[in-house]
């Protein structure tokens, strides 16, 4: 599950992680109130409006503002919220703000220079530990330094076992150039926000930029914060952070009806039951020369009614051009699957795609003949290969 900004940050901090302060506000007038009130928490004169969106590269698109003044709080708190914000990580159409976090301008001048670093924890893959990812280029997108200045980017692995040493926070300070009060700030950083990912049970943490402020503090400007779905039921208060409006509406109606569906880019529907399957079903559609539109597992019980309920998630994407079931009849038999297609396309009325069925296992035959006879546009196939080569006939 992915949080704001502002509920990152709120994370966060109930670790010990210091962050740039903010308020959340829905209106240029709660903006406005919000700005008043930070004055007075921390003395800030200037105040910084952040569209809240599930996307970075905010700045980019015109979500991130500099306000100098209460008339510009307003203003700008007044233009963004409402706006369609596009940013590198958004899609064409952009994403709707309806919410933005007023927050305390921490790029002030001072004895030195504010300092951006970038750094993230997460899970390192290949071998099972965690690792923070850091770097001393900061506020810019962390791929772009991986390609053309990797020497930049260092990692820490951790040791399950004993967990973040603190030699390993010091080496992280060190690395960054650091010394005096600002080293002594970052270790202490650094420990809070590993403690602040253990404990939150996220599956990743990017913090990008983490500002060495002017006069030494080290803190939090940015937070994209993902929570391990599996873990919700230990966090009631994260999982009251969920927002709905940022997720793809066809994902969370699936989800309502404990359907596993993921929305993808291309153009042909697969319903499929177990996720190994539904692997090599993308793999099969993508050799046929055609793009996976989703991943829908419709698990054990094939039953009309379910088999109904996918056909009609898959057919709200408009791209989608034909659909691929691709059942293995091993609890559920293939002739109760094959009735309940044939079922579920009589009541759906019109399907204006076609649709090819592989079913596989218990009484497969009778399940091709249910589907032969059944007079729809409906294919049937019992190999691999020749559901592919449907696909790619129907899609030439
Ligand atoms: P992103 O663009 O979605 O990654 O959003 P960020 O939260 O990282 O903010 C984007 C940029 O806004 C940062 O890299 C900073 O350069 C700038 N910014 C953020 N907070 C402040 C602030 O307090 N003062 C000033 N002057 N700039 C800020
Ligand atoms: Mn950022």
């Amino acid at each position: 599950m992915n949080l704001h900004e502002y509920q990152g940050k709120e994370i966060l901090n109930s670790f010990g992680v210091q962050i740039q302060r903010g308020i959340v506000a829905t209106t240029a007038s709660e903006a406005v109130t919000a700005a008043k009130k930070l004055t007075e928490e921390t003395g800030t004169g200037w105040h910084v409006i952040k569209a809240q969106v599930h996307a970075g590269g905010r700045g980019k698109g015109g979500g991130v503002k500099l306000a100098k003044n209460l008339e510009e709080v307003e203003q700008l708190a007044g233009q963004i919220i409402g706006m369609n914000l596009i940013t590198p990580q958004t899609s064409a159409e952009g994403k709707k703000v309806h919410q933005v976090l007023i927050a305390e301008d921490v790029y002030y001048p001072g004895d030195s220079e504010p300092e951006e670093y970038y750094m993230s924890v997460l899970l390192n893959r290949a071998n099972g530990r965690n690792m923070i990812m850091y770097s001393t280029e900061g506020g810019m997108d962390i791929e772009t330094v991986a390609e053309e200045t990797p020497h930049l980017i260092f990692t820490e692995e951790i040791d399950p076992a004993v967990g973040l040493l603190p030699f390993q926070a010091r080496r992280v300070a060190f690395n960054l150039g650091l010394s005096g009060q600002a080293f002594k700030q970052m270790t202490k950083f650094v420990s809070a926000l590993y403690t602040a990912y253990i404990q939150s049970d996220a599956s990743l943490f990017e913090i990008n930029p983490v500002l060495k402020t002017s006069d030494d503090r080290v803190i939090a400007v940015d937070a994209k914060v993902s929570i391990d779905d599996n873990a919700l039921f230990r966090h009631k208060d994260y999982e009251a952070m969920r927002d709905l409006r940022e997720e793809n509406p066809v994902e969370v109606e699936a989800k309502a009806v404990g359907l596993n569906y993921v929305d993808l880019d291309g153009n042909v529907g697969c319903m499929v039951n177990g996720a190994g399957l539904a692997m090599a079903t993308m793999d099969l559609i993508k050799q046929a020369g055609g793009e996976p539109a989703n991943f829908l597992d419709v698990g054990g019980t094939a039953d009309a009614e379910r088999v109904e309920t996918a056909f009609n998630l898959i057919l709200k994407d408009p791209n989608v051009k034909a659909i691929l079931v691709n059942i293995f009849g091993g609890i559920v038999r293939c002739d109760r699957v094959a009735q309940g297609i044939v079922e579920a396309y009589k009541n759906m009325g019109t399907i204006n795609v076609p649709i090819i069925v592989r079913l596989q296992g218990t009484n497969a035959d009778i399940a091709k003949e249910i589907i032969d006879t059944s007079g729809l546009d409906v294919h049937s196939a019992i190999e691999f290969q020749e559901a592919a080569d449907k696909v790619q006939a129907l899609l030439s």
